[in-house]
């Protein structure tokens, strides 16, 4: 396991970005502290692997389900213009992905999700809770 990976040691430095909302065989929800795009959440693998395609086929299908579910759970919950999914990982390799509700009024509209820690908005703890229970009534 890397010991620099926040996604692995689930240190501090990933309670400052994220709070796991919940977890599957394959790979963990998290809400994004950053509420810029309401509704915004980051999947991770559970697994330390850098690529899609280093992933087992099953593994890799079961990842792609969980993107699947939590961007429809978002979407239910949140009812933006439409989700966007960004795998990037330049700076963090550990395979996760974006899933960002956008917004036609909204922040980076018609435009790549820009993860730029200038622009951030955060919530009270009691927020981010409601959010958490607003998107998990739709993942059951
Ligand atoms: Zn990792």
């Amino acid at each position: 396991m890397p010991k620099d990976c926040f996604y692995c040691t689930k240190d501090a430095k990933l309670d400052a970005l994220m709070i796991e909302l919940s977890r599957f065989p394959a790979s963990t929800l998290y809400l994004s502290k950053d509420q810029t795009n309401p509704g915004r959440c980051i999947i991770a693998l559970n697994d330390h692997q850098t690529e899609l395609f280093y992933l087992e086929p099953s593994i890799r299908q079961q990842f792609m389900e969980d993107v699947s579910k939590c961007a429809y759970a978002i979407q239910q919950a949140f009812s933006p213009d439409k989700m966007n999914y960004a795998i990037y990982g330049d700076l963090v390799s550990h395979l996760h992905v974006h899933l960002v509700p956008k917004y036609k009024t909204g922040n980076d509209w018609g435009r790549a999700f820009n993860n730029n820690t200038d622009n951030i908005n955060m919530l009270s703890t009691a927020a981010y809770l409601s959010l958490i229970e607003r998107i998990k009534v739709y993942l059951k």
